[in-house]
């Protein structure tokens, strides 16, 4: 039997495979032999809040234990890691303590599918209810939904958290297929198209309930599947035009223990999700389309040529700032 600290060391490192609010520019440390300043391990992540201050956040999985296949998931039923879940009260706990000892601000919670994707949303929710209503908890939650989840259950996350997100993944129809079978990129698309117009109405209505103040965001993985950037942005391009997205997360695929042989053995490099995040920034905040970013492009991905000139795009850009 599992102790909450040993949950902790696995369900927050099962966790870090979302960049969808992440510290991923800092260095690997750690204090598992002694020592202090450890950015690893803990559980706890650095999010940005709307009006810009960086905050702490402690980003956990309820479980890693899931019912789906997704073959680039270590979370995945097939693999052999070693599982964890938390109880409600756990959880609940754990971000009192950490809040009351100023060690974080706020919770990120994601989970492994259990039971059925609606229990698992019950789960989710009864934490983040457990802490707003019985607590009074006034801290930042960002909440994991589930797209297959009865749509009431979904939109009760949005009242209760902060920020909603649900990923996506994979930037093409083929790569579900291929990859995730049991997910369905159809049912994610509505579940966006649900919590945008609920977002929206919130904003639009002095005296609308909360719903979600700081939006809706969503992470793709790059380099598992192989889409090219080109394929990457466009579908971005898609998503930001039709969900209103706060933010999309580029993650690089991590190669997984036991993966299957249509992924591939190594990571691709780092400064893909960099390039990546440069493009979407020029079509997001300088008005580029992204097919100036992208025409041309002799091969898969932005950083491994110089036509079109990324860095020369980008200069022009903080040149001539759009506002
Ligand atoms: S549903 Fe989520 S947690 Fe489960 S295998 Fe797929 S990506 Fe991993």
């Amino acid at each position: 039997m599992l102790n909450t600290q040993q949950k902790l060391e696995i369900l927050a490192d099962a966790a870090k495979y979302d960049a969808s609010c992440s510290s991923s520019g800092a260095e690997k440390r750690t204090s598992k032999t002694g020592g202090l300043g450890s950015t690893t391990g803990c559980g706890i992540c650095h999010s940005y809040t709307p009006d810009g201050r960086c905050i702490s956040l402690l980003k956990i999985l309820l479980t890693n234990a899931c019912m789906f296949d997704c073959s680039y998931c270590i979370n995945r039923r097939s693999s052999n890691v070693r599982r964890a879940r938390f109880t409600v009260n756990e959880v609940v706990s754990l971000t009192l303590n950490f809040y009351k000892r100023n060690y974080i601000e706020g919770l990120f919670l994601s989970s492994g599918i259990v039971g059925s994707p609606n229990y698992t949303i019950e789960q989710i929710l009864r934490v983040a209810r457990t802490l707003r209503e019985e607590h009074g908890f006034r801290g930042y939650i960002h909440l994991k939904t589930i797209p297959e989840a009865d749509p009431d259950l979904v939109a009760e996350a949005g009242r209760l958290a902060d920020r909603v997100s649900i990923n996506i993944e994979l930037p093409t129809e083929e790569g579900f297929t291929r990859f995730a079978p049991e997910k369905q990129a159809p049912s994610i698309r509505r579940t966006m198209a649900s919590l945008r117009l609920r977002i929206d109405e919130a904003k639009a209505e002095k005296k609308a309930p909360r719903f979600a103040p700081a939006g809706q965001s969503t992470q793709m993985i790059v380099g598992a599947d192989g889409a090219a950037d080109a394929v990457i942005l466009g579908t971005s391009a898609t998503l930001y035009a039709n969900y209103n997205l706060k933010r999309i997360y580029y993650s690089a695929f991590s190669p997984i223990p036991d993966a299957s042989s249509t992924l591939p053995a190594q990571a691709p490099p780092l400064a893909r999700e960099h390039r990546l995040y440069q493009a979407d920034w020029l079509f997001r905040f300088y008005g580029f389309e992204t097919e100036e970013i992208t025409s041309g492009l002799p091969t898969a991905c932005l950083i491994s040529t110089s036509i079109p000139s990324l860095p020369g795009l980008c200069g022009i850009a903080i040149a001539f700032p759009s506002t």
